[in-house]
């Protein structure tokens, strides 16, 4: 550029001095240019770039972390399949059924319950009697962590009358929502020492974005998935962070594998538990700072609009 000569009298030392200076001041400008669009950036390719212009008529795939208070309810939903991953406290249930109702959803192709608490479980029952699963996932665990709870007992039941087919289901277990490819992470093994670390983790990938269900899984059964399955599947665009943020899952070992774009929290205002921790938001920060709360924003919804390959987040921010 700066070599392309604009005259054809030979330049004075000042002026080629000026014209180096031009040129060192247009390739900086340029430079910093191209980083903030994002074209050197290895970690965050374009393809993900956040565009505020979707909403959810556009977007092909969606993720709804329902503000449930302290719990998990989340939609998924791909090329207008539908998957319920947990249904939080049964005092929840309603506000469960209003949003799926609201997105115009009557029955559910699938749900899934990630663990048996009931913060994950016992909204199911209510949600049930108003929009039922075809197929019902569940992780695989053993025994003698089966609860002895009314909550379970009343899960099973609920389970039982919709007439979904029912699988419990383990890492390596794969099926298709739509045009997404849903893999299980985890539970390794019916194995596990707790119910947590027994938590159905979901891999979903659509198109060119991937995203990570961790139900409430802890760091051991982080590090079961980290030696189990291939490291490269866990880099994800989007996570739901384990345990409602808690210090006992996100651990470090974990992110630097899955590497999140966007992570999403689900917990309640002032909840008891302290969620989510401090240390693991900070965790998280050396990732993104695009972490979305549902206890400070309320309903997160991430988008991905397959014709642009770009991803946009709308909360619904807090009443
Ligand atoms: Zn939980």
């Amino acid at each position: 550029m700066a070599g392309k000569k604009q005259k054809t009298i030979p330049e004075t030392p000042q002026e080629t001095t000026k014209n180096k200076f031009i040129y060192t001041i247009l390739v900086t400008i340029l430079t910093i240019i191209a980083l903030i669009s994002g074209k050197y950036s290895t970690d965050h390719p374009q393809t993900n770039a956040p565009n505020q212009n979707i909403t959810v008529s556009d977007a092909e795939f969606q993720v709804h972390v329902i503000d449930v208070g302290q719990g998990d309810s989340i939609l998924v939903s791909a090329d207008g399949q539908t998957l319920l991953i947990d249904a939080a406290e049964s005092s929840a249930a309603s506000k469960i059924v209003s949003y799926l109702n609201a997105q115009g959803i009557t029955e559910l192709d699938c749900a899934a319950a990630t663990h048996m608490h009931a913060d994950h479980i016992g909204g199911f029952p209510k949600v049930f009697a108003s929009v039922k699963p075809k197929a019902m996932i569940e992780p695989v665990f053993q025994d003698s962590l089966i609860p002895t709870t009314k909550t379970y007992e009343k899960y099973l039941d609920a389970v039982e009358a919709t007439g979904a087919e029912y699988k419990a289901l383990k890492t390596g277990d794969a099926f298709q929502l739509g045009g997404a490819q849903v893999t299980v992470l985890g539970p390794v093994s019916e194995h596990a020492s707790s119910l947590n670390n027994s938590s159905l983790v979901l891999r979903i990938q659509y198109d060119d974005i991937v995203c990570i269900f961790t139900g409430d899984m802890e760091t051991p059964e982080e590090k079961t998935v980290l030696s189990t399955v291939d490291n490269s599947q866990l880099k994800a665009t989007f996570l739901k962070a384990g345990h409602h943020g808690s210090d006992t899952s996100s651990g470090t070992a974990f992110l630097e594998q899955v590497q999140p774009e966007y992570v999403a929290i689900s917990c309640g205002v002032d909840n008891k538990y302290g969620h989510p921790a401090e240390s693991t938001l900070e965790h998280l920060k050396a990732y993104t700072d695009k972490i979305f709360i549902t206890a400070q924003q309320g309903d997160v919804v991430f988008l991905y609009d397959k014709d642009t390959k770009s991803c946009n987040v709308i909360t619904s921010g807090k009443e």
